[in-house]
């Protein structure tokens, strides 16, 4: 474990936004001793956002797939200062983040002004509501851990809803449905865990139920999972067909009120009818948008205007337009799609980038005294020559990093009944797969990827207990 973090003042002020994919994976190979390293971030942990769907069902617990910040940077080489805060404003000229302690408990300082000489946004990216009315009063996202929580506790406040004494068929059948919006990876890996949850165990703990629940996962465009190969996208419907979710495709949402979703939909004529469905739980499922403290950056930013998705940036990952700021993940557009992969890759890019751009100021002020001695002691300059050349070739090769390039590892997904898709990049080529096979390897490999030993094992044993036991249907 390191020491107490002293900020040295020969060093720079690396400031790192985010405790996502992004920030983590550059925290975990960066050499700290080569900075005055500071991460802010609202949330005091790392998520592990690939088996978030699963907690929202009690197939894994939440503690299981978090990872405290300070787990991370205690094992530093040198220590790393964490704010529990959310930045608000980056101010590019005077280069400060004004940050903000939302948490339930402030203290007398809660908002406060942090400088840096170097800063990394990795803050990720809100819930795309696109404007659509009631869509944030009234549907859970399925982003942080409190919204997998809050959908859990909600599923099973419907279910006791609806055996309440005196319901009504129609009040029942609504709160028995729960629509699912948004058809990419997120909504299709909800309603599969949902699905699953209800015939594995909620069917079997209120039998009165058992043929009133029902799933509807609403898409926009011709069909689900619009990033996968046409295989898969076939496979992954006739699933949910057999599992009997029922999918509306060319279907957009248009309104949401407390108790009904109100849909266009576009028949084989291309005539445009409007369904309105009422619903128990409905779960926000449709992509990403812009956080405000990323917004008010580019709107900061002359080089950013033409940019709509996030913070443009260049092939070694700086914001375009500045010097001194770096973006990674969500909030960057760098030309890939916004996963976690993706994240992880760029993180440790920078790391590398960082960990090189000190390596070679260490080695450029060494040249700089030997051209000092050089001049001081003409007794010695064949010697110093030599070890001016020595730094010179070495400064040469580590000055030669190759710019920020993404090495697609393949997508997966969860689309329930013990069933998984993968599209997967093998020695150059791609193979799709789908089915129980593909679930065992969708399985290892999120172990695999499990931020640390801790993790791996709570998963592991949640996996066995809900097997074993069933999922905890008590509602907190
Ligand atoms: P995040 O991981 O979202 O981290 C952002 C961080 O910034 C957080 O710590 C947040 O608290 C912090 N933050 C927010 N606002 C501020 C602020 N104002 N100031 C400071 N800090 C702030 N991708 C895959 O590749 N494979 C998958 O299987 C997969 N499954 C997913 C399942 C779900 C349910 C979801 C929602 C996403 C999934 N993704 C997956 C996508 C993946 O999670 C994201 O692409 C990834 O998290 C992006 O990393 P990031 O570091 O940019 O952002
Ligand atoms: P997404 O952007 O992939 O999909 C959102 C879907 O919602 C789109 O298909 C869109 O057409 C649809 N939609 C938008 N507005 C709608 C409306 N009004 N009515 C009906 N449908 C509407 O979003 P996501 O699934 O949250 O994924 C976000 C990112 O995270 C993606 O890059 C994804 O690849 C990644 N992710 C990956 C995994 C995985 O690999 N297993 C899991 C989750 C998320």
């Amino acid at each position: 474990p390191n020491e107490q973090f002293e900020p040295d003042p020969s060093k720079k002020n690396l400031v790192i936004l985010g405790t996502g994919w992004g920030a983590v994976s550059l925290l975990k190979k960066l050499d700290t001793e080569n900075y005055n390293v500071i991460v802010i971030s609202p949330r005091n942990y790392f998520l592990f956002t690939p088996l978030l769907p699963s907690c929202t069902t009690g197939t894994v617990e939440h503690r299981s797939i978090m990872e405290p910040i300070r787990s991370i940077t205690r094992h530093k080489r040198a220590a790393v200062k964490f704010y529990e805060a959310e930045a608000t404003k980056i101010d590019p000229e005077r280069k400060t983040v004004m940050i903000d302690d939302c948490s339930d408990v402030q203290g007398a300082s809660n908002k406060t002004e942090v400088s840096y000489d170097m800063l990394v946004v990795s803050v990720g990216a809100e819930n795309a509501t696109f404007g659509i009315s009631g869509v944030r009063e009234n549907s859970c996202f399925l982003k942080e851990i409190e919204d997998a929580q809050r959908i859990r506790k909600k599923i099973m406040d419907c279910v006791e809803t609806a055996t309440f004494k005196d319901q009504s068929p129609e009040e029942v059948e609504r709160l028995l449905h729960m629509v699912v919006v948004g058809g990419g990876p997120t909504g299709v890996e909800f309603a599969g865990e949902l699905q699953d949850f209800f015939d594995q165990d909620i069917k079997k703990w209120v039998p009165e139920i058992s043929d009133k629940f029902k799933v509807t996962l609403i898409e926009a465009l011709p069909n689900v999972l619009p990033s996968f190969s046409k295989q898969l996208i076939e496979y992954t419907e006739s699933t949910f067909k057999e599992e009997k979710i029922t999918i509306k495709t060319k279907t957009a949402v248009k309104k949401v009120t407390d108790k009904t979703v109100e849909a266009e939909a576009t028949g084989p004529d291309g005539k445009k009818t409007i369904e309105v469905m009422p619903y128990g739980l409905l779960v926000w499922a449709t992509g990403n948008a812009l956080r405000p403290v990323v917004k008010d950056l580019m709107s900061q930013i002359p080089a950013q205007k033409d940019s709509r998705r996030g913070l443009a940036v260049n092939e070694y990952l700086v914001v375009q337009g500045t010097k001194d700021i770096w973006a990674t993940g969500d909030c960057a557009v760098a030309g890939y799609a916004p996963t976690a992969q993706v994240a992880s890759q760029e993180g440790a890019f920078l790391a590398r980038l960082f960990n090189t751009m000190a390596k070679s100021e260490a080695i450029e002020n060494t040249i700089h005294d030997l051209s000092s001695k050089l001049n001081l002691q003409p007794g010695n300059a064949g010697e110093v020559a030599v070890q001016i050349e020595t730094n010179e070739k070495k400064l040469r090769r580590i000055k030669d990093l190759k710019p920020f390039h993404y090495t697609h590892q393949g997508s997966l997904a969860y689309i329930g009944s013990e069933r998984a898709v993968a599209d997967v990049s093998w020695f150059n080529g791609n193979f799709a797969t789908g089915g129980g096979l593909t679930y065992l390897f969708w399985r290892s490999a999120y172990l695999s990827m499990c931020f640390s030993t801790r993790n791996r094992v709570l998963v592991v044993l949640d996996w066995l207990k809900s097997k074993a036991f069933g999922r905890d249907v008590s509602r907190e």
